[in-house]
């Protein structure tokens, strides 16, 4: 089975691969290299619908698109769908440096955040359902992992990307830019969706 993965990001299609390759047999996930569309959703799942439709279309292979971001509870859930450019720019050290300004008066007990994954496919037809006619409307079905935790006062470690350096996972004492890639990737907001989309396909 062939799904085609709504990102430019190399990087991106050899994570998914590895994680769904080892849950569901038989699947190739290939990137994308169609026309980008504007992300003007109000929400993760909007997002990557916008994203994952875009690759059905160009392609007509069954597509995923994920969406992520950090909520933080004092904010209401910002940066949320905004957190790649909060700061205005795409620089993660700037997008850091703000929400710490944001919240520096807030007490440990009230920095509680999540990270948040929403995967989207669109276009999937499960082998027991009913063969696609003509006119039917594509099949949509989003996925959403959430891993809980609160925002640190400062920056801690030196792995990962975005804000790990400010997010501690919920039961540890460490930063999740302190923490191997594959324990991460055991425990994070994408893992926990992708292993939603993986039983999914796995039927
Ligand atoms: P997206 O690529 O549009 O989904 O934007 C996601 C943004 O949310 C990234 O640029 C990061 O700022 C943040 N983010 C999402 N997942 C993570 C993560 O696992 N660690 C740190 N930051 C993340």
């Amino acid at each position: 089975m062939k799904i085609v993965l709504a990102t430019h990001n190399q990087h991106k299609v050899g994570e998914f691969n590895a994680i769904l390759g080892a849950l569901v047999p038989n699947l190739e996930i290939v990137g994308y290299d169609g026309p980008e569309p504007i992300e003007d959703g109000l929400s993760y799942a909007e997002n990557s619908l916008i994203k994952a439709r875009a690759a059905f279309a160009h392609t007509g292979l069954p597509a995923i698109a994920d969406d992520s971001g950090i909520a933080v509870e004092v904010l209401g859930g910002s940066p949320g769908i905004f957190s790649a450019r909060w700061s205005g720019t795409r620089d993660s050290i700037a997008n850091r440096r703000l929400l710490l300004e944001q919240i520096k008066d807030v007490r440990p007990e009230h920095r509680a955040a999540a990270f948040v994954c929403t995967i989207a496919l669109v276009g999937f037809e499960q082998s027991d359902a009913a063969e696609p006619s003509e006119g039917d409307q594509p099949s949509e079905i989003t996925f959403t992992g959430i891993w809980p935790g609160t925002v640190a006062f400062e920056e801690r470690g030196e792995g990962g990307f975005g804000y790990d350096p400010i997010f501690v996972p919920e039961g540890l004492d460490v930063s999740a830019a302190e923490l191997e890639p594959e324990v991460k990737n055991s425990m994070s907001h994408r893992a926990l969706a992708l292993e939603q989309l993986a039983s999914y396909l796995a039927g």
